[in-house]
């Protein structure tokens, strides 16, 4: 079910990423999505709120106590990124091909999930993650950079490619097929180490590893989700 999982240790921090074994997507129905996030939080132990991603550079705060368990749906609100200083919520961002970032301090007293495609890296999600993460903590930050399509897969038009590369500040990448593409997660990795936060990649590339869902190789792909909670050991 998971791809990579890191329960709460010293740092009170858990991060989790699902694989294509589930499904935590929007096109299915509801009772298939409630059953599909019900068994991701009941092997997490936390319940886990979702927004509604645009490709923007919203950023919802969840402050409410956990109803029960399972689903938080906050898809209602627009957002790519969520952030909390509550304690056992697990806060989820969905993804397919697009790159699922997950943000802690060193304390353990806040946590961030952001969505960072194409546009949103653009539109500064991630520096807006950050700044709501650091308007509540003074701590060291670290950043998880979970599965997504890599640079020699993205394939987009040179136009495209040039344009990213150049508002990203990030070199344009040439694809498996000799065409031009763009480096989500290296322009993830550049945006978070500007902010001064400690990065680790701890994902395969969508497009090509199969148990993973990607956009680009189904377009009726699932959803991963990136998850991260807060323990409270402190
Ligand atoms: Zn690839």
């Amino acid at each position: 079910m998971f791809t990579h999982r890191t329960d709460p240790g010293a740092d009170g921090v858990g991060v989790a990423f699902t694989s294509a074994e589930i499904d935590l997507g929007d096109r299915q129905d509801a009772a298939h999505r409630a059953a599909a996030f019900a068994r991701v939080s009941a092997a997490l132990g936390v319940p886990i709120a979702v927004v509604r991603q645009v490709h923007g550079a919203d950023v919802c705060v969840v402050e409410a106590a956990p109803a029960a368990s399972g689903l938080i749906d906050l898809t209602a609100t627009k957002a790519d990124a969520l952030v909390t200083t509550q304690l056992g919520i697990g806060l989820a961002v969905r993804v397919a091909d697009c790159v699922p970032i997950l943000l802690a301090d060193a304390a353990g007293t806040v946590a961030a999930a952001v969505h960072a495609g194409r546009e949103g890296l653009l539109a500064g999600v991630i520096g807006a993650a950050v700044a709501a993460v650091r308007a509540r903590t003074d701590a060291a930050l670290q950043a998880w950079v979970g599965p997504h399509i890599c640079g020699a897969c993205y394939e987009v038009p040179d136009a495209m490619a040039t344009d990213a590369a150049a508002r990203l500040g990030v070199g344009v990448p040439t694809t498996r097929w000799g065409t031009l593409g763009i480096d989500l997660g290296g322009a993830a990795r550049h945006q978070l180490e500007g902010f001064g936060v400690a990065v680790a990649e701890v994902g395969e590339c969508t497009l090509t590893a199969e148990h993973l869902h990607s956009h680009r190789r189904n377009p009726a792909a699932g959803r991963l989700a990136g998850i991260v909670w807060l323990a409270g050991t402190h």
